[in-house]
């Protein structure tokens, strides 16, 4: 059985989000992106309608939706702003270690106090010298006693700069590779905790992104999430829950490219005549529609698979590589149809072509999915032609 059709509830649900979209958000997003103010009271209003945190279980007070419920509000949101968007879903991202990893105990002691107020929790696996390999991540922790201590540098933590808590990824001291990485959850005002200066950005300008610095930071043996060493699994499949949702940011950003390169086309005029008159506009916003409905779909296929339970780990790389990428190429058109005001400020086109790029690099880079599509394909992939015809 296949069907496409959303539910009474998850149709409420994207339209509640549309209607934040419009009325909460699109208002001063131009504001946030000029200023690179942290959207403190959007993010509290968000709060306060259960459009963040969207994955938290009911049982500790959550929302307690899905990814593919998550996938439809953080289209909306989006489709309006994707900067805001990366920090209204970066509690997810942060929570996801603690719901896959956790026990019952850690669910309830770190996540519940986040439903009951705003608070934020942050995600870090990322390093200065590292991103895309994990596995070679160099932040230690140091066993002693009841506790473990942390050391090393942290690069890019969104929301790093106004989270109360952080879900990090560091090794043993003396492993190598994929042995001997381990999750642990650290409160910020934990001694020895160094905050960075916000990083300077292109876009997501609303999102919060900073560097972490750990100085021998004791932290209790109670804060590490799974067994020790055994945390890379767990960052993985953390991946492959929130790489649907990273497509369903940029199907929502493709949209709006798409929707306000239709709007100008019907208006502009070049050889007298609309510019929409065009058959290489018209292409043009054709594909866009191809592709915009084509990564809803693989992103939808993806969440679906996250919320069965099953392993998406690859409909999640292809989802995220073909909206982020697709999303770029679309909003990169949609600006060409503005043409010479494409290129300027006055336009919002111009801010989703900066927040676009964003999308193709973190949650791991388009190369990146591409090479765990590859290595799927290379070494499990089952054929259905198992012998060569020739
Ligand atoms: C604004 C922002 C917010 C972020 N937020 C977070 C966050 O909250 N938490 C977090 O942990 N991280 C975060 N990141 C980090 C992000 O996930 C990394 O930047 C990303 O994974 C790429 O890592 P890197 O920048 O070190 O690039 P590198 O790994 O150095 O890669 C550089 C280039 O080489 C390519 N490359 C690398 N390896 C291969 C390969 N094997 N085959 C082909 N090409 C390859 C990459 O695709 C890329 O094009 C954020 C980044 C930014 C910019």
């Amino acid at each position: 059985m296949i069907d496409f059709s959303l539910s009474h509830d998850q149709k409420k649900l994207q339209l509640k989000a549309r209607e934040f979209a419009i009325n909460e958000i699109i208002p001063v997003s131009r504001k946030y992106d000029q200023t690179g103010e942290f959207p403190q009271e959007v993010l509290q209003k968000a709060f306060d309608q259960g459009l963040m945190n969207t994955i938290f279980p009911q049982k500790i007070g959550g929302p307690g939706l899905g990814i593919l419920d998550t996938c439809l509000i953080v289209e909306e949101i989006a489709a309006a702003d994707p900067g805001i968007t990366t920090s209204l879903f970066d509690n997810c991202l942060g929570a996801e270690p603690i719901l896959i990893g956790g026990t019952e105990e850690q669910i309830d002691r770190f996540l519940k106090p986040l439903t009951e107020e705003l608070k934020f929790i942050a995600f870090a696996t990322s390093e200065p010298g590292m991103g895309s390999d994990v596995a070679g991540l160099t932040a230690t922790a140091r066993l002693e006693n009841d506790e473990i201590i942390l050391n090393g540098r942290k690069m890019w933590v969104t929301n790093g700069g106004v989270a109360s808590l952080l879900s990090i990824f560091c090794r043993l001291e003396g492993t190598k590779r994929h042995e001997g990485i381990t999750g642990v959850v650290v409160p910020m005002d934990t001694e020895g905790v160094k905050i960075g200066k916000p990083i300077p950005k292109m876009g997501h300008k609303a999102s919060n992104t900073v560097m972490v610095r750990f100085d021998e930071v004791h932290i209790p043996l109670e804060n590490i999430l799974g067994e020790l060493g055994k945390g890379f699994s767990i960052a993985m499949q953390t991946f492959a829950r929130t790489r649907p949702t990273i497509g369903a940011f940029a199907c929502g950003m493709s949209r709006a490219s798409m929707e306000y390169a239709i709007a100008y086309a019907k208006r502009r005029k070049a050889f007298e005549t609309e510019i929409a008159n065009f058959q290489a506009i018209q292409f043009m916003i054709a594909e866009m529609k191809m592709n915009v409905d084509a990564a809803r779909l693989l992103t939808w296929k993806a969440a679906w698979e996250a919320d069965q339970n099953r392993d998406n780990t690859i409909s999640a790389s292809i989802a995220k590589a073909f909206a982020t990428d697709y999303g770029m190429k679309t909003v990169s058109d949609a600006l060409q149809i503005f043409g010479g005001y494409g290129y300027t400020t006055n336009y919002l086109i111009e801010k989703l072509f900066r927040d676009a790029k964003l999308y193709q690099i973190y949650e791991g880079t388009s190369q990146i999915q591409r090479m765990v599509i590859g290595r799927y394909l290379l070494t499990k992939y089952n054929p259905i032609f198992n012998k060569t015809f020739t």
